[in-house]
């Protein structure tokens, strides 16, 4: 059983009952090919069927249900799968969504989130003006901000997808969660091991700016260099100030593995042509480790597909088999099973 935490198993359940009917109980399916490649029962969950194309969904609404009375609306940073999570989540709710972003954000990650109804504030050219912004709209205007991963009731709505794991399959051995704040991980972990203590959780990041890997190997949250990657939904730090998702994966993960670009392309191109999915470079990590050796599974094994949102001329060149280039990043083509 994991030890005393801020969160149990209860705020689990109870972000499930929260959730019901609007993001959980997503799939879970067999990959014949991936079983065949593992040798054992391998299965996708597939969070990349959420209505916004991402797990997240889970999180904001659970987050944003525990508002408080009052609170004159939600604030976020995020441009990516967290941003759109909150702005979707908000006009179920009703209530106002501001994202803060910098003016470097593509426009059509701006419009993608200024459709699914929130405000899109448009701030400097840094992240970090961003974060300014969206604390002065905190302390002025009464908006209440919603972490991406670092918050109770967004790790707690992550966690359902442990608890649907194994209702579903209660003989799993091995859970491979993609890995970045860990607020998936973290939840995941701290719902499976409450139920099954002997379950393997193993957290799977890309090898260019893994920041939780470096901060488990430190002791403590550090620093990285953010790289360009096909995983860009990984990018980004764990906070160094963080409370919650550094410990419980301290705590509750068996194992870290790092995968790199090349086994990224080659499991986004084996999802694709064996299991007809399609599915973002964060999304298939376990996949990747899974077919590059780097896990070593004994029994039924899931992975977590996170989210299918990514610049569809960048997925149409890996299918292909062409080079790809993301900012200072080439990942050469390679046509399948060549
Ligand atoms: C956010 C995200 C992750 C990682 O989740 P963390 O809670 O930050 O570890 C993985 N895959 C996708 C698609 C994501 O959007």
């Amino acid at each position: 059983m994991p030890t005393d935490h801020a969160l149990s198993l209860t705020d689990i359940l109870a972000a499930q009952r929260v959730i019901r009917g609007q993001a959980g109980d997503t799939p879970l399916v067999p990959s014949p090919h991936m079983t065949a490649q593992a040798g054992q029962d391998f299965l996708l969950k597939l969070e990349n069927t959420q209505p916004t194309g991402a797990f997240k969904l889970r999180g904001a609404l659970n987050a944003l249900a525990a508002l408080p009375a009052g609170a004159a609306g939600v604030v976020c940073c995020s441009t990516g799968n967290h941003g759109r999570a909150v702005a979707y989540a908000a006009r179920l709710r009703g209530i106002r969504a501001v994202v803060c972003m910098s003016g470097l954000v593509p426009e059509a990650k701006v419009a993608g989130i200024r459709a699914l109804g929130a405000e899109v504030r448009i701030i400097g050219r840094s992240q970090d003006a961003a974060a300014v912004e969206s604390r002065r709209l905190c302390n002025e205007e009464g908006l209440v901000e919603i972490p991406p991963f670092d918050d109770p009731q967004v790790i707690a709505g992550q966690g359902t997808i442990g608890v649907e794991l194994l209702a579903a399959r209660p003989d799993l051995t091995a859970i491979l969660v993609p890995l970045s704040g860990g607020g998936l991980a973290a939840g995941v972990a701290l719902a499976a091991k409450s139920i099954n203590p002997k379950i393997r959780l193993i957290g799977i990041s890309m090898d260019r700016g893994a920041a939780m890997r470096e901060s488990l190997a430190a002791g403590r949250p550090v620093m990285v260099t953010e790289h360009a990657s096909l995983a860009d939904s990984l990018g980004g730090g764990i906070g160094l100030e963080n409370r919650l998702t550094f410990p419980l994966c301290r705590e509750l993960l068996d194992e870290v593995v790092l995968v790199s670009e090349e086994e990224i392309r080659d499991a986004m191109q084996a999802l694709y042509y064996e299991d007809r999915i399609v599915a973002e470079g964060a999304s298939v990590v376990g996949l990747a480790a899974t077919l590059a050796g780097k896990v070593r599974l004994s029994g039924p094994a899931a992975t977590i597909i996170t989210g299918r949102n990514l610049d569809m001329a960048t997925f149409t060149a890996i299918m292909a088999g062409q080079d790809v280039r993301i900012g200072d990043l080439v990942v050469k083509g390679k046509p399948y099973g060549a």
